[in-house]
């Protein structure tokens, strides 16, 4: 099957360079969030995230024209009706997912393949309650996703073959390279991630270090590009606490328990780089440690 037209639901920090990509490889883009701030601030991330492609010398500017009117935004979920594939990268919370499907599937076209940027819940179970399970996929970028090589390419339990080998064809033509995961919390790359964020945050929390030495430990003495606090802001902090739960209801082990500083910061709503506060603040020049 061809794939020409994809529908992205959500325009946040995900959806946005889901659609960036996208366009950029010649798909016709229809890109739905349900606030109007986000579709323009999502528009506009794209814009600056090609501009800056373009002056590096890997985008043309003609190519990047192009890709930018393929973008159609719009409020309202059934536009996406008449695409090939839709890419739900809405906010990481289950009701939200599942109540975008239970809209869109009554309007969609028999051949359009539902897939999930989830980070970690159960394919399988949004797939359960759509009309095509077996054309339901789990399609896990990472961020940011003009930049980074891996899409995670998860298979629920009643996902065909040919879903599969659709998809992995479209991960290709975007000339990113796919990993297969088996359908458990939180895949692979946040099963391993997630709990060493999380252990980051309970050695803040604990008093074993502050947020500078917590990061300059893990960069240069374990070589990583970013520290785990940081990471763990440029990701969104409710998205990290929406991803440790899912590890511990999914897998009942308490090693998964999301650290309790983490969820006092999602609740004052310091969810890191997209609110200007989490474990840095981000209203100055140079990102400052909160503690
Ligand atoms: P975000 O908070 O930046 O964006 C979420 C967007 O979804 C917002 O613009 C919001 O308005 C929109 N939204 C909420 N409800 C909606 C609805 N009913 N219909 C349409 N849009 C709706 O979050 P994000 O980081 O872009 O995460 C989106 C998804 O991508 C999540 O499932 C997350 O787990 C996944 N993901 C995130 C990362 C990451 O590093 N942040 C990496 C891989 C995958």
């Amino acid at each position: 099957m061809d794939i020409r037209k994809i529908g992205v639901v959500g325009a946040g920090q995900m959806g946005n360079g889901i659609a960036h990509v996208m366009a950029a490889a010649g798909y016709e883009v229809l890109l739905n969030d349900v606030s109007q701030e986000a579709l323009d601030k999502g528009l506009a991330t794209i814009r600056k995230n090609m501009e800056r492609q373009v002056s590096k010398g890997k985008l043309d500017r003609g190519v990047m024209d192009a890709a930018l009117a393929r973008i159609t935004p719009t409020l309202t979920l059934t536009d996406l009706a008449a695409t090939d594939m839709i890419v739900e990268s809405a906010t990481e919370r289950e009701e939200i997912k599942q109540a975008i499907f239970e809209e869109l599937v009554p309007h969609l076209e028999p051949h359009t393949i539902l897939t999930s940027n989830t980070s970690s819940i159960s394919i399988t179970r949004l797939a359960s309650r759509t009309d095509r399970p077996g054309k339901f996929m789990g399609f896990h970028f990472m961020n940011p996703v003009p930049v980074m090589q891996l899409v995670e390419l998860i298979r629920g339990i009643a996902t065909d073959r040919e879903t599969y080998d659709i998809c992995l064809g479209v991960v290709e033509n975007l000339g990113k390279t796919a990993a297969s995961a088996e359908d458990f919390p939180a895949f692979i790359v946040n099963r391993i991630l997630m709990p060493m964020i999380n252990e980051a945050v309970y050695t803040l929390y604990e008093g074993v270090g502050n947020v500078r030495s917590i990061d300059r430990s893990m960069k240069l003495g374990a070589n990583h590009p970013m520290g785990p606090l940081e990471l763990a802001d440029f990701i969104g902090l409710d998205t990290c606490l929406a991803i440790m739960n899912v590890l511990h209801d999914g897998l009942a082990d308490t090693k998964y328990r999301p650290c309790p500083l983490l969820t006092k910061y999602v609740e004052a709503g310091w969810l890191g780089r997209k609110t200007g506060r989490g474990f840095y603040d981000y209203s100055g020049e140079t990102p400052e440690p909160t503690r």
